[in-house]
């Protein structure tokens, strides 16, 4: 049996309550073995063994009082999974879903995705059960504020350095910062998705969102195709998924959909950007706001989706941008988006599809692209802020914007080449797993038995 199987076989047994882990594992370690199979030093040096373990999880309580002055108490995590390549980076996620597989999986993920960028930055991943949803800016502020009375002791920024996810933007990334402020007196940089007058960078809001649509350009270029005039369909709408449809916009494409936990917008006309922003950036509402902001888009609430399945992913579309969460879109999904003639799936959310949808995208051989290397743009750009913060110099939209472009380049012609090299041309998930992966061996096997 093979040495990522034996591995993974374990894996299966000891950590049997870890569902998202475990598919983040099996999918990384199932695709890598024709590369650790071929060379015994892999296994010589136990790598697999303690890439699947974190460097550490830490685990804490956060008791906070809401604006009826009632005790509230939410647990939150930061889990630091490997340092080989340099300080830790990663995100915090606030929703009531996080635990400590959810935060595993994510951790793992980013290990890999740091390494594509080709910088020098570390895997984590941190966060909280706490809900923003509903909540006063006071209650949010006090949550963050308390959330960083103990996180600061685990960050720096030449140790960890975490960043925004799902349910942390610019208004939570600002109480955490303020708050490391005032315990530490530092001003260092500590997180990224900072203010732009207060230390943030040019072009980080929209990173994620417009490096994936440059790595969806890469992609559909590779087959002599292109995005231009093409429908295109994305879930989510918040950071990700507005920068994405905004991008979109601007090259040309028309993307048609956006969605949230309730429901799908679908205006055929293409989605209104700056409706988008005021419902989403400004009114913080739910997605009936859009419909009512814009009569002629259709809204069609999520407990109307046939059993089992997203119903976003049956409106017929050239592409596909997953931009909401995990697992948002199963075999089923794929099989309609197939079916309709879609072209290019491009993974904006961290693994947005499931083990069968992944499948049914590979064996149809269409433009598929892993999350950990299409929304890699985010913490490229997070490590660009990180480089500023510490020359204490302040680049252009257009410089860091540019950077970002030759960074998503780099990574598809990465995950492309390795593709290649490994017999499977189309196969852009094995690619960029081989690829991500062979940096942080090495960097473990310098580095010694620790
Ligand atoms: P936001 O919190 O800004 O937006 C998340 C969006 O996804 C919302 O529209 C939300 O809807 C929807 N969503 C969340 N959970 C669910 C669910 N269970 N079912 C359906 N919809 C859901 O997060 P981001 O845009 O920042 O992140 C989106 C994805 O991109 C995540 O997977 C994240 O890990 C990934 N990512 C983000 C990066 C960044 O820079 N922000 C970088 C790299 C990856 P609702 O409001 O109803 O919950």
């Amino acid at each position: 049996m093979s040495y990522a199987q034996r591995v993974m076989d374990r894996l299966s047994v000891i950590k049997a309550g870890e569902p998202e882990f475990l598919q983040a594992a099996r999918e990384v370690l199932l695709t890598i073995a024709p590369l650790v199979d071929k060379d015994p030093k892999y296994e010589k040096h136990g790598i697999l063994e303690r890439m699947v373990e974190p460097d550490r999880s830490i685990n804490f309580r956060v008791t906070w009082l809401d604006d009826k002055n009632q005790v509230q108490v939410n647990r939150a995590w930061r889990v630091q999974f490997n340092e080989a390549l340099g300080p830790y980076k990663g995100g915090m996620r606030f929703h009531p879903s996080v635990n400590l597989s959810v935060l595993k999986f994510l951790g793992f993920e980013q290990t890999f995705k740091n390494s594509l960028t080709g910088l020098a930055i570390g895997g984590a991943k941190g966060g909280s059960d706490f809900d923003p949803k509903g909540k006063s800016d006071a209650e949010v502020m006090r949550f963050c504020q308390t959330l960083m009375t103990e996180l600061f002791k685990y960050v720096g920024p030449t140790m960890d350095v975490p960043a925004g996810d799902i349910g942390v933007g610019g208004r939570e990334i600002g109480f955490m910062v303020g708050q490391y402020k005032r315990i530490t007196s530092l001003h260092d940089g500590v997180l990224t998705g900072k203010g732009v007058v207060w230390g943030g960078s040019l072009a980080r809001t929209q990173a994620t969102g417009y490096g994936a649509v440059y790595f969806a350009q890469n992609m559909m270029e590779g087959v002599g195709k292109t995005l231009e005039g093409k429908k295109c369909v994305v879930s989510g709408s918040g950071n990700v998924a507005i920068y994405a449809i905004e991008k979109l916009h601007q090259i040309g494409a028309k993307p048609i959909t956006c969605s949230d936990s309730k429901g799908y917008i679908y205006d055929e006309a293409g989605v209104d950007v700056k409706i988008l922003k005021q419902v989403k950036e400004v009114e913080r509402a739910r997605l009936t706001r859009y419909q009512e902001l814009r009569p002629s888009a259709k809204y069609v609430a999520a407990d109307s989706y046939p059993k089992g399945r997203n119903g976003i992913w049956d409106v017929p579309c050239d592409v596909a941008f997953p931009a909401a969460t995990q697992n948002e879109l199963n075999g089923a999904d794929a099989a309609a988006l197939l079916k309709n003639g879609c072209q290019c799936v491009c993974e904006c959310a961290n693994m947005p599809c499931d083990e069968a949808a992944m499948e049914a995208f590979l064996k149809a051989k269409i433009c598929y692209s892993p999350g950990k290397a299409s929304n890699a743009g985010g913490v490229a750009t997070s490590q660009l802020e990180m480089a500023q913060n510490a020359s204490m110099v302040k680049w252009t939209f257009d410089e860091v914007d540019k950077k970002l472009h030759g960074i998503m380049k780099d990574i598809y012609t990465a995950a492309a080449e390795t593709a290649k090299e490994f017999g499977d041309p189309t196969n852009l998930v094995m690619g960029a797993n081989i690829a991500g992966f062979k940096k942080v061996a090495s960097a473990m096997i310098d580095l010694g038995a620790i």
